[in-house]
């Protein structure tokens, strides 16, 4: 499988509020992997608000829930402190290990999970690079993007026309609006 094939997500939702979770937990998923920045919250915002931690707690009575997170521990420690949760910090998403350690912590297998986050290069390349389903979501906001995240947004473009021009309908059905909503 090339690389842009493996950065082709299993669904693209606008935001995290708009997954349909109830689905999920119909088709027996059991562990959800949630990228942090930009994914829950924008990369200048330093902490979970209450409307996060209400949302989180109540997905907690139906899933597993682990942040998965390329930052540093003090970001990632600093954004959860209000909310009882496991985490892994400098993840290195895509590579495979930041996975292998949520998936100690979920407690499930792989065929049962699905990681969320905002970036085709570390969430959802590093997800099917490990054997998970992955949805995509648009960013909290865009502008707040790290360099090294900057970086990998240039990458992501030449990807994303790639499986546009390859896998037309793929990119319809589940990369167009996440282009368009940037
Ligand atoms: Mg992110």
């Amino acid at each position: 499988m090339s690389v842009y094939q493996k950065c082709i997500p299993h669904a693209y939702h606008a935001s995290i509020f708009e997954i349909p979770y109830q689905t999920l937990k119909e088709t027996g998923i059991k562990s959800l992997f949630f990228d942090l920045d930009n994914t829950i919250i924008a990369y200048d915002e330093t902490v979970l608000s209450e409307k996060h931690i209400r949302f989180f707690k109540k997905l907690q009575k139906d899933f597993n829930i682990v942040i998965i997170s390329n930052s540093h521990y003090k970001r990632v420690s600093g954004a959860l402190k209000n909310f009882d949760v496991p985490y892994v910090w400098l993840a290195k998403k895509p590579l495979k290990s930041g996975f292998k350690k949520a998936l100690k912590l979920a407690g499930t297998k792989k065929e049962v999970t699905i990681v969320i986050g905002d970036q085709l290069m570390t969430d959802v390349y590093g997800a099917t690079r490990f054997g998970i389903k992955s949805i995509l979501v648009a960013s909290v906001k865009r502008k707040s993007d790290r360099k090294i995240t900057q970086i990998n947004r240039k990458l992501e473009k030449i990807i994303l026309k790639k499986i546009e021009k390859k896998l037309p309908d793929l990119y319809e059905e589940r990369l167009k609006a996440y282009v368009h909503e940037q």
